[in-house]
């Protein structure tokens, strides 16, 4: 897997209940698959550490940076993921993808989350993408 921020490799990292997570090797974005979203939902205050390290373990800096990139390909499964803000944390952003509903965060984005965010976020997530609902009223009106 390939990071779609910087291009370098992903490496998969072990994260929480035997599932893992990709993690680039040069940029530490980490690449979260919908499986894993579930446990985050479930396991909230266990991430983003797992037993023996810290997954989001990228320096915050080099996230905000990359942050400003907005348009990237999903390292899952290739589609063009969807850039989406997190309620009260308006300065994150994040890429959701379309397709296989796997969510980006940029180094530091998802310590930065489990320190101002609860559950409520990642439930969210797993209602999927809303965006059908929003070119639907855009059409009709
Ligand atoms: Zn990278
Ligand atoms: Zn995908």
């Amino acid at each position: 897997m390939k990071c779609p921020k910087c291009d370098a490799q992903m490496t998969g990292v072990a994260a929480l209940n035997g599932k893992s997570v990709d993690r680039c090797d040069r940029c530490h974005g980490l690449f979260v698959s919908r499986d894993v979203l579930h446990l985050l939902e479930r396991d909230w205050f266990l991430w983003p550490e797992s037993e023996t390290h810290n997954v989001d373990s990228g320096d915050p800096a080099v996230g905000e940076r990359l942050d400003e990139i907005g348009k990237i390909d999903c390292p899952g499964c290739g589609a063009a993921m969807t850039p989406i803000s997190v309620p009260d944390q308006p300065h994150i952003w994040l890429e959701q993808c379309p397709a296989c509903e796997g969510v980006f965060f940029d180094a530091g984005e998802l310590t930065d989350l489990r320190y101002h965010t609860m559950a409520d976020w990642a439930r969210d997530f797993l209602k999927g993408p809303r965006e059908e609902a929003d070119i639907k009223s855009r059409t009709q009106a």
